[in-house]
């Protein structure tokens, strides 16, 4: 999920390994590391934290046993997903032989089974990692030839991979290969820079390869070869990188927010990895662990968190009541701590942040913690504190997230939600069949996002036309009501519009008396339980002047007869429909910022993670 950088050539290796993956720092990172080949072996060092501390750390008194055999080598910043972000954690990974060397993006879904097998086989392990599980299986192929014992190694391999690796009695070579990660390969005068990303390619070269899913290269001083992970040769092109390093960082996007909406898919096929086995009919959450049979046997739920992750949790209120049958409740954390809670025997608190450091989480978990609670974490970077601080937990794994309004993160949180709704409600009252469904729906969200996503350009034209408009309400009903008040938000904090989200009948009570000839309300009215009744909220804003954006299903005829303006979202099921309608939410709240002209990615008196009370 971070980055990879290696090299092969004449230039002086460390500070252009330590340059390669500064470039790369924008990305986000915990822990970084760098293996070259020495006369004594590999050197390899290690540090967890910025880059700076890794070059702190680095001898550059290259000489005597230290004196490089070569200009080869390679480095990593790791985002972690396997571990916390320390620096026996870091890449890169040796073997327990120390013959070989990896550094690895992406995860390793089989790590467990391959461990055991590699332990049963005598190999031991000095790391939380799944690469160093892939390093041992590596260094247990190598017979002296590196990329065979790569080759054999990812047969035995299910996940993603973008990874380098070096053997210390093969100097002079270098072996990468990629499944679900990118890897590129930057070819220069007498030298090749291998990068996860052209950003740290472009200084040197603006020719490259683009390897493609399931092909390695051999990549020595004199040339490089290509071929598949089957060991069939392929001949591959040498094409012009055309960007900026700007352009780079971003994509081509203009925004980190908007690639990041846009990144949805592949996040949430992230999130999923591993974890739905479609063949058993299982949902499979490795974080849970020893804590499962306390996780069922949960009698109450508390959730608490802070702002996107808070409506996450209302959606989680409708997911662990309707499907996993438990009373749950949602709490801002900031006013929980200071409640004087009560929890009872079988109270659960799940504790909801995409930073895992927010203040008000935390102090609200520890507050939940000292009474006894049993707690649980849905946290997006690993290793954080409110992950150590928890009993058991479960990661996102969507990717590191940099534009400060929150987008993949909330996804991501609710299909965590999902998976751990259905874990437990399978063990109590949910029939095979029934979770079959689910499991069937989930893996199709992926795909369904992209085809919302393409809605994009209509987003912004009908966003332009109500740019100038103050105040906006969102509405929804059941499942769909969290939504209403995440897109509100995500309005409010990037474009500065004063946006209300509210449970649609609730407008009769009180705001229904804002509406006057012309407001702007976007009513998330896809098809589902409440439906109708949400038509007839429609008609009470429509009586009164009010202008009807609708995010209803695919197919629904009717709808354009009585909105003003629709996008639509494919069919799923009720509980997952949240994953598909905040997308244009998201976007429309993004269009309007940069209509607006605000600051998209940093906006006005907000920051990334609310590490204050
Ligand atoms: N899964 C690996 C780890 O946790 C690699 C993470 C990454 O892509 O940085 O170490």
């Amino acid at each position: 999920m971070c980055g990879i950088v290696a090299y092969v050539g004449n230039k002086d290796i460390c500070p252009l390994l330590l340059e390669g993956l500064k470039r790369l720092e924008y990305r986000g990172y915990d822990s970084a590391g760098l293996c070259v080949g020495t006369k004594a072996g590999f050197y390899v060092k290690r540090a967890a934290g910025r880059i700076s501390v890794l070059e702190a750390a680095i001898d550059d008194k290259m000489h005597g046993d230290k004196a490089l055999v070569g200009n080869i080598g390679m480095a990593h910043t790791r985002w972690a997903t396997h571990g916390p972000p320390t620096e026996c954690n870091a890449h890169p990974h040796m073997d327990d032989q120390q013959r070989v060397a990896l550094v690895h993006n992406g995860i390793i879904e089989n790590f467990a089974s391959l461990k055991q097998f590699l332990t049963e086989k005598g190999h031991h392990f000095s790391s939380e990692t799944d690469t160093e599980v892939l390093a041992v299986l590596i260094g247990h192929f190598y017979q002296g030839d590196l990329a065979k014992a790569v080759q054999l190694a990812l047969r035995e391999v299910r996940g993603t991979y973008g990874l380098a690796a070096m053997a210390v009695s093969e100097p002079d070579t270098l072996v990468v290969a990629r499944r679900g990660s990118p890897l590129i390969i930057g070819v220069g005068k007498d030298e090749y820079i291998v990068a996860s990303d052209a950003a740290a390619i472009v200084e040197h070269t603006t020719q490259v390869v683009y390897l493609n899913d399931n092909e390695m290269a051999v990549i020595r001083p004199g040339g490089f070869k290509t071929m598949t992970t089957d060991d069939i040769p392929v001949t591959k092109a040498i094409n012009e990188v055309e960007f900026s390093l700007q352009q780079i960082e971003l994509g081509g996007y203009e925004h980190f927010m908007l690639k990041e909406i846009f990144e949805q898919p592949e996040a949430i096929a992230n999130c999923l990895r591993g974890r739905v086995d479609l063949h058993e009919g299982r949902v499979v959450l490795g974080g849970i662990g020893a804590y499962s049979r306390d996780v069922v046997r949960a009698r109450r739920i508390i959730i608490t968190a802070c702002g996107t992750a808070w409506h996450a949790g209302l959606v989680g209120e409708f997911l662990f009541e309707d499907l996993a049958k438990i009373p749950t409740e949602v709490e801002y954390a900031s006013e929980f701590r200071y409640r004087n809670p009560i929890i009872e025997e079988g109270t659960m608190v799940l504790a909801i942040s995409q930073s895992g450091e927010t203040a008000d989480t935390l102090a609200a978990l520890r507050e939940a913690k000292d009474r006894g609670a049993l707690s649980l974490g849905i946290v997006n970077a690993v290793g954080s504190t409110i992950a150590r601080e928890t009993d058991a937990g479960i990661y996102l794994h969507v990717g590191p997230e940099i534009g400060v309004a929150s987008t993949k993160a909330f996804c991501g949180q609710i299909v965590v939600e999902s998976l751990l709704a259905l874990s437990i409600a399978r063990r109590k009252y949910m029939s095979q069949n029934v979770l079959n469904e689910f499991l069937q729906a989930i893996i199709k969200i992926p795909d369904q996002m992209r085809k919302v996503l393409e809605q994009s350009s209509s987003i912004r034209d009908v966003t332009a036309q109500y740019i100038h408009r103050e105040n906006w309400l969102f509405l929804g009903r059941g499942y769909n009501y969290p939504v209403a008040l995440e897109g509100a938000l995500k309005l409010k904090e990037i474009s500065y519009i004063h946006a209300e989200g509210l449970p649609a009948a609730e407008m009769k009570h009180g705001p229904i008396a804002l509406i006057n000839p012309g407001m702007p309300v976007v009513f998330v009215a896809t098809r589902g339980s409440q439906y109708e009744k949400l038509l007839g909220n429609i008609q009470e804003v429509k009586a009164r002047g009010g202008k009807i954006i609708a995010v209803a299903s695919e197919g629904d005829d009717y709808i354009h007869r009585v909105a003003d303006h629709v996008f639509t979202v494919p069919e799923t099921i009720e509980p997952l429909q949240p994953l598909l309608t905040v997308l244009p939410l998201q976007l429309l709240a993004y269009h309007a910022a940069v209509l607006r002209n605000c600051n998209v990615d940093k906006p006005r008196n907000l920051a990334k993670s609310v590490t204050v009370e």
